[in-house]
């Protein structure tokens, strides 16, 4: 099986190999937060499980959340050869001075793991070896006997590494055979491993191992093929019927046959649902967040309906969760709440205390969306 990036640094970590600290997300909103999270500049990655993903345009530097959930927008859209992506991996951006390439595989000739080092990394090695084969440097390592120094002392002679870059590199060796072996891998590989800062950090990571052979604690990591879009596979995540639609209305209600109701009204009025979301009955203040995160993190969406009959469900809650959810991302696109039934009274006067008057009337909330969303796009 082969494990993603943030998989295999996972497991880098483990055996001590340095890696920057870093956040998978599911959506370009969680980017958002991730690279708020992290601080400073950050990297968004593709986590494909194919190679190449720089030059595919799968790999992002961003220089603030915005533009990190920016660049998770497109990366989302993107098929890297042929696999589609679904996670990114939100990383501190690491300043490299300088590019190696370290791997280890079972050489299946000499039935012995082989070990690849370049100080040219950065590039795959398929290119490298055709370009510069004088700059790989390869040897074997005897299973019985393990890694020995001296070993790893004549590769980096042969490879022209500085003597004061010795103790560094040597280390980083041990510890991935270390992870070859305990991991019980065909094939581990970093690159690039980069110089920063007088320090070695694995930036990329890749980790095939024996599908006759997975260690018990990598159960379960195989990742399963999720479907559908970004805003679906969060949706799946937070337990929410959630589908998306390609209008730019995005609309929330609870109860799947209101929600219909509520996406035919939308329609009749002459504007285009972005998606149907039912927060189901009884939701707490939290899911309706959950709700309008993954609602608002669709960048078609250009207005927002929500449309709330309370009977088990709760006004006041619906109302609480809207409210920490304009506080915490801010709301920025027109907004329309129908709000009626139990505890009415106290969700409208949560709402007006932050500034948001809800209507009564479904007919009237849908018709009042349409208009401002055109009001706001023309
Ligand atoms: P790959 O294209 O699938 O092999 O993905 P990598 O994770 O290896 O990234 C591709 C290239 O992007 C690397 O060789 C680096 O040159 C560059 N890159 C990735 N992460 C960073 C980072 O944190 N800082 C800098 N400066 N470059 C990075
Ligand atoms: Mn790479």
């Amino acid at each position: 099986m082969r494990l993603q990036e943030y998989q295999g640094k996972e497991l880098f970590q483990r055996v001590g190999i340095p890696i920057s600290a870093g956040k998978v997300a599911l959506s370009p909103l969680e980017a958002e937060q991730a690279a708020r999270a992290l601080g400073g500049t950050v990297v968004v990655k593709a986590q494909v499980l194919v190679g190449g993903r720089g030059k595919a345009g799968g790999i992002k530097l961003a220089r603030s959340p915005e533009e990190a959930r920016a660049h998770a927008e497109n990366i989302f859209q993107l098929q890297i050869k042929g696999e589609r992506v679904r996670k990114v991996l939100v990383t501190e951006a690491v300043e490299i001075e300088r590019e190696f390439y370290l791997s280890i595989t079972i050489d299946r000739a000499a039935k012995k793991p082989v070990v690849i080092f370049s100080p040219e990394g950065g590039m795959e090695i398929e290119e490298l070896a055709s370009a510069h084969p004088e700059k790989i440097v390869k040897f074997h390592i005897d299973p019985l006997i393990g890694l020995q120094p001296y070993q790893v002392r004549t590769a980096l002679y042969q490879a022209s590494m500085e003597p004061t870059s010795l103790k560094l590199l040597s280390d980083i060796f041990f510890k991935l055979y270390q992870a070859f072996t305990q991991y019980r891998a065909n094939l581990v590989e970093i690159n690039p491993l980069a110089l920063a800062a007088g320090k070695l950090i694995a930036v990329d990571s890749k980790f095939i191992i024996d599908d006759d052979d997975v260690p018990a604690e990598l159960a379960g990591w195989e990742e399963e093929e999720l479907a559908g879009s970004p805003e679906e596979r969060a949706a799946k995540q937070a337990d929410l019927q959630y589908v998306k639609l390609d209008g730019t209305i995005g609309v929330i209600g609870n109860g799947a046959g209101l929600v219909m109701a509520t996406l035919d009204v939308v329609a009749l009025k002459g504007g285009r649902p972005a998606n149907f979301l039912d927060i189901g009955g009884g939701a707490s203040a939290e899911v309706m967040k959950q709700a309008l995160q993954i609602v608002l993190s669709d960048s078609q969406v250009q207005g927002l309906f929500i449309n709330i009959f309370g009977g088990i469900t709760r006004c006041d809650e619906v109302a609480r969760g809207l409210v920490a959810t304009q506080r915490e991302l801010g709301i920025r696109v027109p907004m329309v709440v129908r709000l009626t039934g139990t505890n009415e009274t106290e969700g409208r006067k949560i709402l007006h205390a932050q500034g948001i008057t809800p209507v009564a009337d479904m007919e009237e909330g849908a018709a009042e969306i349409v208009r401002r969303v055109m009001a706001h796009s023309t």
